[in-house]
C-alpha cells in the first residue's frame, strides 16, 4: 500500500538524516537503510536496553541475545513467507567447485549477475527477535506459562532514506508464552509499562491500535482482522518528522499463531499463547535525539541519568 508522503515530511525526514550523519552518530552504511552506530549512539541504545531491563523489576524471565540470523526450518514456520513476503531475507552460500568458483569470478569480473553460484542456504534473517524463541520451545511448557526478555537484530527489506527505516535493527522483547488470558494480560501491562517508561524519557508518546504491512490482497483481511479483534498496539512518537508519528515500540498478541506452528503446548495440552512487547532500541534512540540533540552530553540530566549517560 502506497501512501502520499508530502514534500514537507521528506524534508524534515532528509534534514534529521543529514542532521544524524554531519554529528557522526550515525554512518551511512552504503546503502539505503544501512547504518554504522558511533560509540555514543551505542551508549544510548545500551542505555534504553537497561532501562527496560530495570522495567521488569526482575520478572523479566530468562535473558538470550540472538544472533541476526536464524534456522531456515524455524522462519518458515514463522509464516513470514505467506505474510510478509515483500520485507524477509534468507542467505546464499558457495558450495561449488574450482570450475563453480571460476565460473562465479569471470560473471563478476564482466560485470554479470554472480549470484547464479549461490544457492539458498538453510539459514533466513531473522524478520522479529522473538521468533528464533519459538522453536527451542517445542513441546510442554511449565504450567504458568514462561517468560522471556530477549533482544536481537532484525531484517527487513524496505530500503529507505528516512533514518527511522533501518533495514537491520535492534529490538529488545519481552516475551509470555502459555494461557491467553495471561498473554493478554502480559501484553496489556507491558504496553502500559512501555509507556511510562519512554514518556518518563520525556518523548511525547501515544497508543495507537495498529496492523502489521501484511502483503497483497489476502494481507488485507489479515490487517482488518489483527485490528478487529485489537492484537496490536504501537507507542508512537514524533521522530523524523513533526507530522508523521513513528512506532517506537509494538505491543502484541499472537493468539495461539505461534502455539499452533512451533507446536508449544501449555501443561493441559492445548496450543499456547503468546504475546510480546518489542522495544525499537534504534528508532528509542533516534527519539531521544530528535528531542534533545544530537550532542548527549547536553541532554537533561534527569535523562542521561535515566540512561546511565
Ligand atoms: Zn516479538
Amino acid at each position: 500500500m502506497m501512501t502520499e508522503t508530502s514534500a514537507e515530511v521528506l524534508a524534515e525526514r532528509a534534514s534529521f538524516r543529514a542532521e544524524l550523519l554531519d554529528s557522526g552518530l550515525l554512518v551511512h552504511g552504503g546503502a539505503d537503510g544501512l547504518y554504522q552506530r558511533s560509540g555514543e549512539f551505542e551508549g544510548v541504545v545500551r542505555g534504553v536496553e537497561a532501562l527496560a531491563s530495570r522495567a521488569a523489576e526482575g520478572n523479566g524471565g530468562a535473558r538470550y541475545y540472538f544472533p541476526p540470523i536464524m534456522a531456515m526450518t524455524d522462519f518458515e514456520r514463522t509464516d513470514y513467507l505467506r505474510s510478509f513476503p515483500d520485507l524477509i531475507g534468507a542467505i546464499e552460500v558457495f558450495t561449488g567447485g574450482d570450475a563453480e568458483h571460476a565460473a562465479m569470478l569471470f560473471a563478476a569480473e564482466e560485470g554479470r549477475d554472480w549470484s547464479e553460484s549461490l544457492s539458498l542456504a538453510d539459514l533466513a534473517l531473522c524478520s522479529a527477535a522473538c521468533h528464533p524463541l519459538y522453536g527451542r520451545l517445542t513441546g510442554e511448557l511449565p504450567a504458568g506459562g514462561a517468560r522471556y526478555e530477549v533482544q536481537g537484530y532484525c531484517f527487513r527489506h524496505e530500503p529507505s532514506v528516512d533514518p527511522v527505516r533501518m533495514q537491520s535493527f535492534r529490538q529488545h522483547e519481552f516475551v509470555y508464552v502459555g494461557e491467553p488470558d495471561a498473554a493478554r494480560d502480559h501484553r496489556d501491562r507491558w504496553l502500559e509499562r512501555g509507556f511510562e517508561l519512554l514518556a518518563s524519557l520525556g518523548l511525547d508518546v501515544q497508543v495507537e491500535e495498529a496492523n502489521d504491512p501484511f502483503f497483497g490482497r489476502a494481507g488485507r483481511l489479515l490487517a482488518a482482522n489483527q485490528r478487529a479483534t485489537a492484537l496490536k498496539f504501537e507507542i508512537t512518537c514524533p521522530v523524523s518528522s513533526t507530522q508523521v508519528r513513528t512506532a517506537i515500540t509494538s505491543a502484541n498478541c499472537h493468539e495461539s499463531h505461534f502455539g499452533e506452528s512451533f507446536d508449544i503446548r501449555t501443561a493441559d495440552g492445548a496450543p499456547a499463547h503468546s504475546a510480546c512487547i518489542g522495544f525499537g532500541l534504534e528508532r528509542i534512540a533516534l527519539a531521544l535525539v530528535r528531542r534533545y540533540g544530537t550532542d548527549v552530553a547536553r541532554w537533561p540530566l534527569a535523562v542521561r541519568d535515566a540512561l546511565q549517560q
